[in-house]
Formats: C-alpha cells, structure tokens, sequence
C-alpha cells in the first residue's frame, strides 16, 4: 500500500501541480475556501493523487478492522501491522478477545502503548459483540457507539472500510490537520471538523476522502515539514506554516 500510494503520489504530482510555488495564494474571504470550485479543485488533486487510496490497517475481516484501529490510536498503522499477525493467530474472534484475561492481551499489545486502556477496551467490546450482537461487528453507527473503546472516527473507519457504509468521514490526526491547513474548518475537535467536512464533501466521497486525506497527511502535507513545493494544492493554500 505503501509503495503502491508513493507511486500514485509521484506520478499526480507531475499531472496536478497548477502553479509555481512563487503563485501562492493570498488570504481569501472565508466563504471562498470552501467554493465549489475550490472544493473541486481539492477533489480532483486528491483523486490523482491517490485513486485507489485504501486503509493501511491491515486487516482480514471487520472484527480485525475494529481490533486493529482501536490499536492504533496515538500509534502508527505500522506499528499496528507489526502487532496484529501475530496476535490474530493466536486470538481471532470476538469470542477469543472475550474469554481473554486482561494481563494477557496487554503483553501482546504492549508496543502500541496505553496498552492497558487499549486492552480493557478490546476485551470489553468482544465481550459486548458476543452478548449483544450474536458476535458481529454492527453495521450503523448508532450500534458502534454503544462499544467500548469507539468514538465516531473508528466507527467510521470500520463501516466504511469493511462494509462499504459512508456513515462519515474519519478525522484523524492528518485529516484534522489538512482541514485547518486547507481552512476547511476551524473547529476545535475532529468531531467538529467532521460535520463542518460532512457539509462540504459529497457523500459518496465520505469514505474515499478520509483515505486519500490520510495519504495526503502522510506522503505531501506531513506535520512537521508540508512538501508545499511539489504540492499540487500549493495554489489554492494559504496556510501559515507552508514551506514555500
Ligand atoms: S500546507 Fe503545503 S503541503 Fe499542505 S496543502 Fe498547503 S501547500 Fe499543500
């Protein structure tokens, strides 16, 4: 996946970049932020960018999709996908995470941190699936919410990505950033930024968007150090803390 996205990312570049880095944008009214034109414009860079964008949890069914995202918060996806082969060889059902003595999860997890937290809820929502969903991942949001250890964005990770269900669009870290960046929103919270980005993105892009977004983060507008030099949103960007 990794590779596969680099690939896609080098070849959109040469396709979408629409000005020199000497053309940035200048501040706009807010409301021009978020224009259909700009917005298609956003669109359009991501979809060549990273066509075929797909989650980076590995993952073989939704119980190890909901397993595996609930491990990756405040961890990398990398680090998850060197924990969960091992761990689903041992333990792959909900039954098999219910029937686990905590201290024994946690030792599998450990390297994920907040392994404790993490390991009290993986075994509180196996637990869950077994007596109040006959064993199975729930496909509405309104069921997800009532397991421990979901929030909105692993609900939507899960729906999303092994059901097929647009029930929002994940913000994560990396979408949080990017819609500040891109002035999509200014919210507080990814919650907000979730309903501000629910308003803006069509829904049949809700699932694809919060991929491709995530990629974006991690290949082009990374924390620390955005490649706005080979961006091909650099036009269309104002934000504080590009590089060019
Ligand atoms: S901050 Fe830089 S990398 Fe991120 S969207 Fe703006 S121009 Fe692109």
């Amino acid at each position: 996946m990794e590779g596969r996205a680099t690939t896609e990312y080098n070849a959109g570049i040469m396709k979408t970049r629409m000005k020199s880095p000497k053309q940035s944008a200048k501040a706009k009214p807010k409301a021009a932020y978020t224009s259909p034109e700009r917005l298609q414009k956003i669109f359009s860079a991501l979809d060549q960018l990273f066509p075929q964008a797909q989650c980076a949890l590995q993952h073989e069914n939704a119980f190890q999709l909901l397993v595996a995202t609930i491990l990756s918060a405040q961890c990398t996806d990398e680090r998850v996908n060197k924990v969960t082969p091992g761990l689903f060889q041992k333990f792959s059902t909900p039954q098999d995470f219910a029937a686990l003595a905590q201290p024994v999860l946690e030792a599998e997890i450990r390297s994920t941190g907040f392994f404790r937290n993490k390991a009290k809820n993986l075994i509180g929502m196996a637990k869950k699936l077994v007596t109040d969903f006959g064993g199975q991942v729930p496909r509405t949001m309104e069921e997800m919410l009532t397991l421990p250890g979901v929030a909105r964005k692993t609900a939507n990770v899960v729906l999303g990505t092994a059901y097929g269900i647009p029930t929002g669009v994940v913000v994560d870290t990396h979408v949080f950033r990017i819609a500040h960046r891109l002035k999509l929103s200014n919210q507080k919270t990814p919650e907000k930024v979730e309903q501000d980005l629910l308003k803006l993105v069509p829904p049949e892009r809700w699932i694809s968007f919060g991929h491709q977004m995530i990629w974006f983060g991690r290949k082009v507008c990374q924390a620390r150090k955005p490649l706005c030099a080979d961006c091909p949103l650099e036009s269309i960007c104002d934000a504080r803390d590009k590089t060019v």
